[in-house]
């Protein structure tokens, strides 16, 4: 066992934890900054994984969110495969899965989420597959090498934007779901229908309302069967059943929890000294006035940079409007600010028939959210308007009109 001391401590080799690494660094941090992930790769990219790295078109390179030298320059130390086991935020110690211990100065929390796994009949077979990490991908493009016929289940965006890609490489593709709708839960039936119609006129099979019941199949997978009696022949199966917050470390550390972990508006834990960021951080939202947990890309980014500034002592509040993506192959391309947990209405500024438009999710003549399907621009004022709580309870028409300017209402 050896001991060590370094400055800043980042737990987690996710996005919020590199893009912390990086900008303590760019903000002047000189002291030793220590990385640990569980994972054989230092941060990467996600999203690619079931967009353009499913596709082939963006290498592992491209997806590293910084290439290898970067690490050794910026005087970053990256461990992979390496988990850290306990935290004793009181004495500033970290145990590590090599029984080394660390000792902190400043700690980061960004331990990510976990896949949901299904435990049902069957699902010990070959060929059912979660996608979260690089090896999963890899694992899923090895069975579509050989494969025909793919069965994904989940409503959300793991099963709909694999089944673009992999429709796009020439599978068939079919979605069993709980939901009545693709994405329903996240932008409602109107909207969800939407991305749905995209889907199924490309060629992939959806089957809303359904429960899965179990998996058949001798050594491997060979079909699906809900509860309804709907049987789905399958050469493989990827669920996309959710994630959950990894927020065990946290819990024995007795830091506080709720649904994540608990961080005040400048992401700092109920443990002085120790901030969280990314997919974990239950943040107290100066935006929304409520707290919020938010599950993307942007937010784990942007959290990491304002983690890094606050580790530094700038009490800099998280003040982002949350933005998300999301592509369908090249088929049609989601952009979205919020989040909404509930609205009055839905204002369309567009045409779904063309599949050109931003809905407007209002509530309370306030914009909660907004999705942009082609467009991008709207987005800007739309993030505006949410930010700074224009009512615009009586502009409805305005902001319907395509001619119309929304930057003179934002
Ligand atoms: C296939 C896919 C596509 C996506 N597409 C989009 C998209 O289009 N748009 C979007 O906005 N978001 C997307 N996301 C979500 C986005 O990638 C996540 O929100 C983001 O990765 C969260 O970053 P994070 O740093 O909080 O956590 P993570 O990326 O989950 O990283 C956390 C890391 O910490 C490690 N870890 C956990 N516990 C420990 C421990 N005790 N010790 C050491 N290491 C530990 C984990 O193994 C993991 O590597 C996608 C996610 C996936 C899986």
């Amino acid at each position: 066992m050896a001991e060590r001391s370094v400055e800043f401590l980042l737990i987690g080799g996710g996005m919020a934890a590199g893009n912390c690494a990086r900008h303590l660094r760019e903000q002047g941090a000189e002291g030793e900054i220590l990385l640990v992930g569980r994972e054989p790769d230092p941060p990467y990219n996600r999203p690619p994984l079931s967009k353009g790295y499913m596709l082939g078109k963006e290498s592992r390179d491209e997806v590293a969110f910084r290439p290898p030298d970067w690490y050794e320059e910026q005087r970053v130390e990256a461990l992979t495969r390496t988990s850290v086991t306990s935290l004793d935020p009181a004495a500033r110690v970290a145990k590590l899965s090599s029984k080394d211990e660390i000792r902190f100065d400043k700690a980061l929390l960004a331990t990510g989420s976990n896949v949901r796994i299904l435990r049902v009949e069957g699902a010990h077979l070959d060929g059912i597959h979660y996608l979260r990490t690089l090896g999963n991908a890899d694992a899923i493009r090895e069975e579509a090498a050989q494969a025909e016929r793919v069965a994904l289940v989940g409503a959300g965006y793991i099963a709909t934007e694999l089944a673009a890609s992999l429709t796009t490489l020439g599978k068939q593709c079919e979605i069993v779901m709980l939901e009545d709708v693709t994405l329903e839960r996240f932008y409602g039936q109107q909207i969800g229908r939407f991305f749905q119609d995209v889907l199924t006129t490309h060629g992939v099979k959806v089957h809303g309302g359904q429960e899965l019941e179990r998996f058949e199949g001798t050594d491997r997978v060979q079909k699906m069967v809900t509860k309804s009696g709907l049987e789905i022949e399958c050469d493989f199966v990827v669920i996309g059943a959710g994630v959950t917050p990894e927020i065990g470390l946290a819990e024995r550390a007795g830091l506080e929890t709720a649904t994540g972990v608990l961080v005040d508006r400048y992401l700092e834990t109920s443990a002085p000294g120790i901030f969280a960021a990314g997919d974990i951080a239950e943040y107290d939202s100066v935006i929304h006035g409520r707290t919020l947990r938010i599950e993307h890309w942007d937010v784990a980014f942007n959290q990491g940079r304002y983690a890094a500034l606050n580790m530094l002592g700038r009490r800099e509040p998280y003040d982002v409007v949350p933005y998300f993506w999301s592509d369908l192959a090249d088929w049609a391309s989601i952009e979205y600010v919020g989040p909404a947990s509930e609205w009055d209405d839905v204002w369309i500024r567009g045409s779904l028939e063309d599949g050109v438009f931003t809905a407007f999710y209002v509530h309370g003549g306030r914009v909660a959210a907004a999705l942009t399907c082609g467009r991008s621009d709207d987005l800007t004022a739309a993030a505006r308007m949410l930010k700074e709580n224009t009512d615009v309870s009586g502009i409805r028409s305005r902001i319907e009109d395509t001619g119309a300017d929304l930057g003179e209402f934002a």
